[in-house]
Parts: structure tokens; C-alpha cells; sequence
């Protein structure tokens, strides 16, 4: 961050916050810039929604546009259509979100509409250790336990779970494993001493 506040600082990068892109703009063949709506200042309390009124256009035009709008994570109906079945089984009933709802993955979409292509849709990564977020910073904020190697971790039924679903180890293993107990929870003990938690 230090270094683009640098770029910014001499004239090189503008940030455009409360920008939002929705159409990649393509004239005869080539996409020439991003267009999309200015969004209401955000002023929302704690753990709610950012606001979404529109109050005004924008469209900027470039030699060359790059989308790196990140992932899908705080979309759940987008994560459940991606959900690799075949590999891990019906995704869970009930699921925590590690990043907040603007993390919406609709850039996929609009870039797709555009002419880009999409490969490995499916390919999802998702921490087994959340738990739901007492005083959440976006709604369902999942929060991360940083588990250390000694935590004692359990199916739903009370059966310790196998190599290599050990915390903090091999995460998909170990949501395959508890998705495979029928149950979307398990059961984690650890003390006082070993409970760090990350955002
Ligand atoms: C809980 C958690 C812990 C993590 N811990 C680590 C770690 O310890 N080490 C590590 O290396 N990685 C970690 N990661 C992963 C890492 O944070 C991500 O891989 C990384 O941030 C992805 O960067 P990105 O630039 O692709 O996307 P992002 O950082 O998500 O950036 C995308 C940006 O695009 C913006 N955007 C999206 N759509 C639009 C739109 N339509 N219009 C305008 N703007 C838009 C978003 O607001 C966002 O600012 C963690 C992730 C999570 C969720």
C-alpha cells in the first residue's frame, strides 16, 4: 500500500473509490475501458451493508484494462453454483463469509459477457476453522481460528477426525471429511492458551 500511495502521491494512479464497474466497454474487438456506476457515500455501522445507491455514472477508457476484482466469497449462491460436487459433495447448509458481501464475484460474470474465459470456476478454498464473529466488521463474518497443531477436532458424533485433518493443516481434506458426516459442524477443543484468532 505504501508503494501505490507513493504512484498516487506522484500522479501515476488514480484511486476511484465508491466506483463500481458493471460493463467492460469493447469497441471492434477490443475492450477500451470500464463503465459503471458511482455509489452513495458509505457511512454504515459495524457489521451492516454498505449502501448501494447509485448517484452517478463513470467510464474511463484505457490502452489496456486488467480485471482484478478477487473472488466470490461473499456471494453464496454464486459459491454454491461453483461448489466442486464431484470433489467435495453438496456444499454445507449453513456457511460463514471470511470477506464481506462486495466480494461478489459480478465481475466474473461482466468479463465473461466481454469475451474473457473462464477457467477453474470450481476451484474454491475455504477455512474449516470459522466461527461466526461476535462483533462482525460485514454480516455472517466468519472468523478464523489459528488453530496451532495441538487443538482436538471432532465430527459431529464425537469421532476424531483422520490424517491429514489436522487444524490448520489440509483445509479441503478436512471440509470433505466433515461434509461427509452429514453434518455441516464439528466440534473443535482447544484452551485459552491456544486460541489466537485472525480476521
Ligand atoms: C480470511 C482470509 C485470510 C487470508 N489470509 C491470507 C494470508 O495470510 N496470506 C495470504 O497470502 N493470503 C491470504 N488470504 C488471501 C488473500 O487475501 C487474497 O488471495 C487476495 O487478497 C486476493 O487479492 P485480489 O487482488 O485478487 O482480490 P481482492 O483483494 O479481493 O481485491 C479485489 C478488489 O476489487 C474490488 N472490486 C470487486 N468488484 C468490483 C467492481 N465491480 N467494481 C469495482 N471494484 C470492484 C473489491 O472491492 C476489491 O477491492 C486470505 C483471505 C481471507 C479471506
Amino acid at each position: 500500500m505504501r508503494r501505490v500511495r507513493e504512484h498516487v502521491s506522484a500522479g501515476r494512479i488514480e484511486l476511484k473509490f465508491r466506483h463500481q464497474a458493471s460493463r467492460l466497454i469493447r469497441i471492434n474487438g477490443r475492450i477500451t475501458g470500464v463503465a459503471g456506476e458511482i455509489l452513495e457515500p458509505s457511512t454504515v455501522e459495524r457489521g451492516q451493508k454498505s449502501g448501494r445507491a447509485v448517484v452517478g455514472d463513470s467510464e474511463v477508457s484505457a490502452g489496456a484494462v486488467l480485471v482484478t476484482s478477487g473472488g466470490i466469497g461473499g456471494n453464496f449462491e454464486l459459491v454454491r453454483k461453483n461448489w466442486p460436487r464431484d470433489r467435495l459433495g453438496p456444499p454445507p447448509k449453513n456457511m460463514v463469509a471470511s470477506v464481506p458481501h462486495h466480494v461478489d464475484g459480478r465481475m466474473v460474470a461482466i468479463a465473461q459477457q466481454a469475451g474473457a474465459v473462464v477457467i477453474n470456476g470450481d476451484r474454491m478454498w475455504h477455512y474449516t476453522e470459522g466461527v461466526k464473529n461476535w462483533a462482525p466488521i460485514w454480516p455472517n463474518h466468519g472468523i478464523h481460528i489459528l488453530p496451532g497443531p495441538s487443538s482436538l477436532w471432532f465430527d459431529a458424533r464425537g469421532n476424531r477426525l483422520p490424517v491429514p485433518c489436522l487444524p490448520g493443516f489440509d483445509t479441503l481434506s478436512t471440509l470433505k471429511t466433515i461434509l461427509a458426516s452429514r453434518y455441516d459442524y464439528s466440534w473443535f477443543v482447544l484452551t485459552q492458551s491456544i486460541r489466537p484468532t485472525a480476521p
